[in-house]
């Protein structure tokens, strides 16, 4: 889709054909390359050692796609997980911020693992990790990684890892681990994914030793899949369940307050709760989950869609979407809520639930 085709350049010269990417011209593309090659340079102006085998393209896409300078998230964006919360600020925020007093015996370990359903905020607690720890942000999808980037992920990964290591404190947060790192030695096993694979894990070790100071946070929907190797370099496994009632509760009410659309009563807000919970078996509660409650983001997908429900009944009563005032429309009701209850299901299944509880029983960090 971004191809564009060889255009005569303008010397008039009708045997010289430039060829232009993406859209920008190589004059526009060179100079983006070089103003971020500049800003990776030291006192001394060199680059540093790291980068100087790397291809510079490859740099650029690290600096100006992965790399997020102020993620903009903060604790206090998320609701609930008090547990990770807490677990992530000594094993994690600390060691950035005070170097000098987690080393040796207190030395932290250099990968965290958050597994869990879809959409309970794992991505936000790594950008909320970063913005808290004042560090450099780097988010990838492990499966671009496999798809987009094929034959180039080792060099990819390479340039990642060496942009966060001129770039510290930094915070490598690699989303759908699981795909890179799985267990499964399917037939269809490519050589590169492989070759992949390995490379990942030797820059995880490489940093993992030294005293570098980037922290590699892994999240899965799957940890089923993530083999022994993947499991031995994330040594913190925290789980991130589906939000409690308080938190689904904090969700909507901070959502619909942001927008000045909050008028429900805490009675209305906690009947939303209990229709948005999971329903489990009295006797074998462990064993029988008969339906899944409410993830995060199925939360703010409920919100959104219930906020509609005003725009929508001013517009039935016959008044035009380019003439309607925001006075026109009535708050969000309770009767809202149910609505929006047919539209948006749970998107978490009962059975995903039970094999994440018997995954953290087994390889998660409890305590
Ligand atoms: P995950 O990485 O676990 O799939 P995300 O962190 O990307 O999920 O969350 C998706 C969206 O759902 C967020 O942008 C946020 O709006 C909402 N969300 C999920 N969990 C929470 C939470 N605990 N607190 C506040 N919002 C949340």
């Amino acid at each position: 889709g971004n191809f564009i085709p060889p255009i005569k350049s303008n010397g008039g010269n009708t045997g010289n054909v430039t060829t232009r990417v993406a859209g920008k011209s190589d004059d526009a593309s060179d100079d983006s390359t070089k103003r971020c090659l500049e800003m990776l340079c030291g006192p001394d102006g060199e680059l540093p050692e790291k980068l100087r085998n790397l291809e510079p393209r490859l740099i650029e896409h690290i600096s100006n796609e992965i790399m997020d300078r102020d993620p903009n998230v903060r604790w206090d964006d998320i609701a609930g997980l008090d547990h990770a919360k807490k677990c992530v600020t000594e094993m994690v925020i600390w060691p950035l911020l005070r170097p000098d007093i987690f080393k040796g015996c207190r030395s932290p370990g250099r990968g965290l693992l958050l597994f869990g359903p879809p959409g309970t905020g794992k991505t936000m607690i790594g950008k909320a990790i970063a913005g808290e720890a004042k560090a450099t942000f780097f988010y990838i999808s492990a499966s671009s990684l496999t798809s987009k980037w094929i034959g180039e992920g080792e060099k990819l990964v390479r340039a990642l890892f060496g942009v966060a290591s001129c770039r510290q404190p930094a915070v490598i947060f690699v989303d759908e681990i699981d795909s890179l790192l799985s267990q499964r030695k399917s037939e269809g096993e490519h050589e590169s994914s492989r070759r992949l694979k390995t490379q990942f894990l030797i820059e995880m070790e490489g940093f993992d030793s030294g005293s570098e100071q980037i922290l590699l946070i892994g999240a899965t929907n799957r940890p089923q899949e993530l083999d022994e190797a993947a499991r031995r370099r994330l040594t913190k496994r925290l789980y991130i369940p589906l939000p409690s009632s308080e938190a689904r509760a904090w969700i909507v009410h901070n959502l619909l307050e942001k927008d000045g659309l909050f008028k429900l009563s805490k009675d209305e807000i906690d009947t939303v709760c209990s229709w948005t919970e999971g329903v489990v078996s009295e006797i074998f509660p462990a064993l029988l989950v008969f339906s899944s409650g409410y993830s995060g983001s199925d939360m703010k997908n409920l919100v959104k869609d219930a906020s509609m429900g005003p725009l929508r009944e001013a517009l039935k009563q016959g008044i035009e979407i380019t003439k309607l005032k925001k006075e026109d429309m009535r708050p969000v009701t309770l009767q809202d809520f149910e609505n929006a209850l047919q539209e948006v299901r749970p998107s978490v299944s009962p059975n995903e639930l039970g094999s994440y509880d018997e995954w953290n029983k087994q390889f998660g960090s409890l305590s």
